[in-house]
C-alpha cells in the first residue's frame, strides 16, 4: 500500500488486480488495457475524490462515457473481451436486455471492437429519452439496438430463451457481460484503495457507504477488505426497495415486489452478487449455502443463524432511504455546498448522514446528476447540464430495429445480422 499510494489511478489499478490473474496471458498487456480503458475518462484523476462536508467525501465514478460507475468495470471488460477473443481467433455475440443504464455501458464498452458483436434489447417506450439516445445514435457497425414491443421482464425473458437454445447459443458464440461477471467485480476493488489512500490510509481507517443494487459494488469494496485494506465499516444503502438493508438488520432475506424509484438502477429484488458474501457467511460451506439458495427459490426466502449474522456485522452496516429522504438529501447537500448530486448518490448520503460513523467516510457517486435530470431538478430547481461529451447526442441519427415479442423473429434478426457482418 505504502507504494501505491499517489500513483496515477491506472498504475494503482494494475497493481491491485495483478495477483487475480497470474500465469494467464492476460497478465503482461493488463497494464495496458487498464491505461486504455481510463483514458475514456474525462477527469485526469479518472475517480476522483470531493469533499462535501468535514467528514463526508464523494468518490465520484461517473466521469466515463456514459456518466456511470458501471463504466469503470465495463471499459476495461469490453477490452479484455477482444484481447483474448483476437488470440483464441473466436468471435462473440454480446446479447444484453437494459431497462436503461446497462445497455449504453455495455454499447461503450463493445463499440468497435473486432471480435466482438453486440446486440442490445430495450423495451420500446419505455427508457427515457436520453438513455435510449445513448444507445441508438452510437455509430458503430458492431453496435446493433433492438427495441421490443413489450416491457425489460419480456426482453429479459427472450434473452434467457435466446441462451437457453443450445444450438443458437454455440452457433452464434453468444455471451453475457452481467453484473456477476468476476473480472466487472474485480474492476471495481482498485477504487477503494485509491480513495482510502488518499484520505490516510493504512494509518487511518475509512468508512465507505455504497448505493446498492445487485450488490457488485460493494461487493468489490468488501474484497478489498480481504485483501488487506483497514476498513471502518461498509454501509450498504438502498432505496425502497430493501431486500438487503433488512437482511444486514435482521438475518433475514426475503423477496419482495419491485417499487419503482427515483433511483431506478437499484430497483432490484434479488442481489445477483449476494450468493459470494453469503458463501463467506456460512463459513465457506457450499452445502449449507446451496440450501439456503434452494429455500430461496422454493419459498422466496431465507434467515440465516444468528453466528452468521453476526459474521456480517462485523464489516456491514445498512440502511435503506426512501423517496422523500431521497429527494430532500439531493436539496440539503445542493444547498449546503451548491453541488448537484444524482437520486442514487443521494441514498448514499441520506445512509451515511443517518448511520453518522466517526471515521472519514467517502461516499460512492454511481452516477452523473445529468443522468437523471428530472429528479434532480425536481428537488432543486436547477436542471443540470448535458456534459459535452454527451452534447450531440440529439441531434445524431439514432440506429435501432423495432421487433415484435417473439423468440423466433429475434433470433431470426441476429442470425440475418450475423450473416451480413465480416
Ligand atoms: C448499477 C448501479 C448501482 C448499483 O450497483 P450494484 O453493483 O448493482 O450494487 C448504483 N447506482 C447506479 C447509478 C448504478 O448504475
Amino acid at each position: 500500500m505504502d507504494d501505491m499510494a499517489g500513483r496515477p489511478y491506472a498504475e494503482l489499478a494494475a497493481s491491485v488486480m495483478a495477483p487475480y490473474v497470474p500465469g494467464s496471458a492476460a497478465a503482461e498487456p493488463l497494464p495496458a488495457h487498464i491505461k486504455s480503458a481510463y483514458g475514456t475518462f474525462e477527469h485526469p484523476a479518472v475517480v476522483p475524490l470531493r469533499q462535501l462536508d468535514a467528514g463526508l467525501w464523494l468518490l465520484e465514478l461517473f466521469h466515463g462515457p456514459t456518466l456511470a460507475f458501471k463504466d469503470v468495470a465495463l471499459q476495461l471488460l469490453g477490452r479484455l473481451f477482444d484481447f483474448e477473443l483476437g488470440r483464441r481467433g473466436t468471435r462473440l455475440t454480446v446479447v444484453g436486455a437494459t431497462s436503461g443504464d446497462t445497455g449504453s455501458a455495455a454499447i461503450e464498452a463493445c463499440r468497435d471492437r473486432a471480435a466482438i458483436e453486440a446486440f442490445i434489447l430495450h423495451p420500446e417506450g419505455r427508457v427515457s429519452e436520453v438513455q435510449r439516445r445513448q444507445m441508438t445514435t452510437v455509430a458503430a457497425a458492431n453496435i446493433h439496438n433492438i427495441a421490443i414491443e413489450g416491457t425489460f421482464d419480456d426482453c429479459q425473458a427472450l434473452l434467457k430463451a435466446l441462451f437457453g437454445d443450445r444450438d443458437f447459443r454455440q452457433t452464434h458464440h453468444l455471451g453475457a457481460v452481467n453484473s456477476i461477471n468476476w473480472a466487472r467485480v474485480m474492476a471495481q476493488i482498485p477504487y477503494y484503495f485509491q480513495a482510502a489512500l488518499a484520505l490516510g490510509a493504512p494509518q487511518r481507517r475509512v468508512t465507505f457507504c455504497v448505493p446498492s443494487g445487485n450488490f457488485g459494488d460493494i461487493f468489490a469494496g468488501y474484497a478489498a477488505v480481504r485483501m488487506g485494506l483497514p476498513v471502518e465499516r461498509l454501509i450498504v444503502a438502498t432505496n425502497q426497495n430493501d431486500i438487503l438493508a433488512r437482511f444486514f438488520t435482521s438475518g433475514e432475506y426475503r423477496k419482495d415486489r419491485v417499487r419503482p424509484s427515483i433511483s431506478p438502477s437499484m430497483d432490484i429484488q434479488v442481489a445477483s452478487n449476494f450468493e459470494r458474501l453469503l458463501f463467506d457467511l456460512v463459513g465457506q460451506d457450499p452445502d449449507r449455502l446451496r440450501g439456503l439458495m434452494a429455500t430461496l427459490d422454493q419459498s422466496g426466502g431465507f434467515a440465516v443463524e444468528a453466528g452468521e449474522l453476526a459474521r456480517a456485522g462485523e464489516n456491514f452496516s445498512a440502511a435503506a432511504v426512501d423517496e422523500e429522504e431521497t429527494r430532500a438529501t439531493i436539496a440539503a447537500v445542493h444547498q449546503e455546498s451548491g453541488q448537484l448530486i444524482d437520486p442514487h448518490t443521494a441514498v448514499g448520503v441520506a445512509a451515511a448522514r443517518r448511520l453518522a460513523p466517526a471515521a472519514p467516510v467517502v461516499v460512492l457517486g454511481t452516477a452523473h446528476a445529468a443522468k437523471f435530470p428530472d429528479a434532480v431538478e425536481a428537488a432543486t430547481g436547477m436542471r443540470p447540464a448535458l456534459p459535452p461529451r454527451l452534447a450531440g447526442i440529439f441531434e445524431r441519427p439514432e440506429r435501432c430495429t423495432p421487433l415484435r415479442n417473439d423468440v423466433r423473429t429475434l433470433q431470426e434478426h441476429i442470425r440475418e445480422t450475423l450473416e451480413q457482418r465480416p
